[in-house]
């Protein structure tokens, strides 16, 4: 039997990483709400430190090492995002880390994490598989394994930007969080099943990678291939243990966006609220838009997962 991390575990969290990890804004946008006909209200974790929520997971996760731990470092695997988390997270608590990352990860997050300290050993996405590499270096030089999702620290920690969100603005009737390997609405759903136990919530991941959707019509944990999508953040290719028993216990459901609904989000994003998104951190608006015709009148959360996107790609996405 897994032992589930907690809604007390996302509460200690939430003063572990109080010093070190932004309280990040809580927007809205008149015209947002005007187009959907609700009340929309977004949690920014494009504007956390490395800019993206997975600090806060990478963070509380370090955080816990025992000296030992520590002295010998971290290793993960991550396609971008968290492997900037941790190489920050690390480098704030003097530890060493290694980060096994994909040769065509997008630049700017391969400049960022080395300009964290952290040390990397690449792998063809594809072909290779980076959990076996990641658990053999940990074998080989003592160092811990923090996985990107699928680990109850880092869960509990993801958790905390939900946490803030519904301490700020209160009760939801529904919440929208982008949707990878799943730490992060496994987080938040222990968050908002004790913070507002009414609060529907839905799980958002790319069309051409909706294993998680499967995942929970089928009632057990389904793989498939690397989905080809813009959206690099939830390019995984399965739900975890953890985040599995913990998310088809809560969530209402999972929906599905498209590249073009991505784009087009983070185009609103920029062009009336001001801000970058990067298009996995646009998956919340992008299904809000679907559902409108059921969310009317309500008062719904989103979380803006992410703002790591380079300029170049930006623009072409923007432009194309
Ligand atoms: C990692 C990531 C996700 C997905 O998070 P999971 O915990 O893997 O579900 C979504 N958006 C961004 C920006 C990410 O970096």
């Amino acid at each position: 039997m897994l032992e589930l991390p907690t809604y007390d575990d996302v509460r200690d969290a939430a003063a572990r990483i109080a010093s070190h990890a932004h309280r990040t804004p809580v927007l809205r946008s008149r015209l947002v709400n005007e187009s959907v006909g609700a009340d929309v209200v977004f949690k920014c974790e494009n504007l956390q430190r490395m800019g993206a929520f997975k600090f806060r997971g990478a963070f509380n996760a370090l955080s816990r090492f025992t000296p030992e731990q520590r002295r010998a470092g971290v290793v993960t695997y991550s396609s971008g995002n968290h492997a900037q988390a941790v190489a920050l997270a690390a480098r704030l608590l003097d530890i060493p880390a290694t980060i096994v990352m994909p040769h065509d990860a997008p630049a700017a997050k391969v400049a960022a994490t080395e300009g964290y300290g952290g040390r990397i050993v690449g792998y063809d996405r594809y072909t290779e598989d980076r959990e076996e590499i990641g658990h053999a270096l940990s074998v080989a030089h003592g160092l811990t394994l923090v996985p990107p999702y699928d680990h109850p620290d880092v869960i509990a920690g993801q958790g905390t930007a939900a946490l803030e969100l519904i301490e700020e603005v209160g009760d939801l009737d529904a919440l929208f969080v982008p949707l990878g390997g799943g730490g992060l609405l496994s987080g938040t759903a222990l968050a908002a099943r004790e913070l507002s136990p009414g609060c529907a919530l839905y799980g958002v991941e790319p069309e051409a990678g909706d294993d998680g959707r499967r995942s929970l019509r089928e009632g057990r944990v389904v793989h498939i291939d690397t989905p080809v999508t813009i959206a690099d953040g939830a390019q995984t290719q399965h739900l975890g243990a953890y985040t599995f028993a913990i998310i088809s216990r809560h969530a209402t459901d999972i929906v599905t966006a498209t590249d073009a609904e991505l784009v087009e989000a983070m185009r609103t994003f920029f062009t009336t609220m001001k801000i970058v998104v990067e298009p996995t951190g646009a998956l919340g608006l992008a299904a809000v838009r679907r559902l409108a015709g059921d969310l009317a009148g309500r008062r719904v959360g989103v979380i803006i997962s992410g703002g790591n996107v380079d300029l170049d790609r930006f623009a072409a996405l923007l432009t194309g």
